[in-house]
């Protein structure tokens, strides 16, 4: 009896110290918050009218729950350790690239940019994160990478947006193909590096989503053509002229759509004038 008490104290412990994390961090970012001043690549996909909402700085009437910010979390960390492979093989050029057009009224965050090859310089930053040790052992890794790949990701560099998934979803897109919203969130970063280049460090030769199942690691990719970048100029420019006329957008509340959508509580969304 005494030694489940003494397990199970603990547990509950890490559990709660997990909730009061995300509730701090999420009221930190409530108090930081600021209406942004343009469009996200990461929400083109989303109903516009939400869009709207956003930069318009409405309250949301159902912000997310912690048991899904828990898993936006662990989605992170997936992330960072598909991140910090790319890096450590030596095919890392760039992360978390800055971009923003000015005249489509957009901006984001560009996950990785790649090479095809791996690249045998070490950063200073890089050498000084990992220590003398560390970085001694990333050099001969990389002798192995170029041994096992050489040829065999594709041409040039590339822009990769990571998403993580569970694995039921993952089957899903394995099956039916990559959501549309993921793609558009490339097609706009593909479309505005094609615009204003100078914003890399290195050329972007494509673009991909890479998506990875939280639960086994295992990665799906899918390469982003002409037609996404077509989609994202193409509701952008709908949203720019909408905002300059103070149109609101229709509802678009269906299915995922809405089941994800912040202001999906109560009756103010379809009820907020333009
Ligand atoms: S509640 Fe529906 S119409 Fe309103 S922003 Fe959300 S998805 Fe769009």
């Amino acid at each position: 009896m005494d030694l489940i008490e003494r397990e199970a104290t603990p547990l509950r412990g890490f559990d709660a110290m997990i909730d009061l994390y995300i509730d701090l961090e999420r009221q930190r970012k409530d108090e930081d918050y600021t209406p942004p001043d343009r469009w996200s690549a990461s929400q083109l996909g989303y109903c516009m009218r939400r869009q709207f909402l956003r930069r318009k700085g409405v309250p949301e009437t159902a912000p997310m729950d912690t048991t899904t910010l828990r898993r936006f979390q662990l989605g992170r960390l997936v992330e960072r350790l598909v991140r910090s492979v790319y890096w450590r093989m030596g095919y890392g050029l760039a992360e978390e690239v800055h971009l923003i057009d000015e005249d489509l009224n957009v901006s984001g965050y560009v996950d990785l940019l790649a090479s095809s090859t791996v690249n045998h310089d070490i950063p200073q930053e890089k050498e000084s994160e990992w220590g003398p040790e560390w970085t001694e052992w990333i050099k001969k890794i990389r002798k192995q990478a170029e041994r096992e790949f050489a040829g065999k990701l594709g041409e040039g560099n590339v822009g990769i947006e990571i998403k993580s998934t569970s694995s039921f979803a993952f089957k899903k897109f394995n099956t039916q193909g990559p959501s549309d919203h993921h793609m558009l969130q490339v097609g706009t970063y593909a479309l505005i590096a094609e615009r204003f280049p100078d914003q890399f460090s290195h050329p972007v030769d494509r673009w991909e989503l890479l998506l990875v199942s939280k639960d086994d690691v295992k990665v799906l990719r899918y390469a982003v053509n002409e037609k996404w970048k077509e989609r994202a100029q193409f509701r952008l420019a709908s949203l720019n002229i909408m905002w300059e006329m103070g149109d609101m957008p229709k509802c678009e509340c269906e299915g995922w759509m809405k089941n994800y959508c912040p202001y999906k509580e109560g009756d103010m969304c379809c009820e907020v004038a333009a």
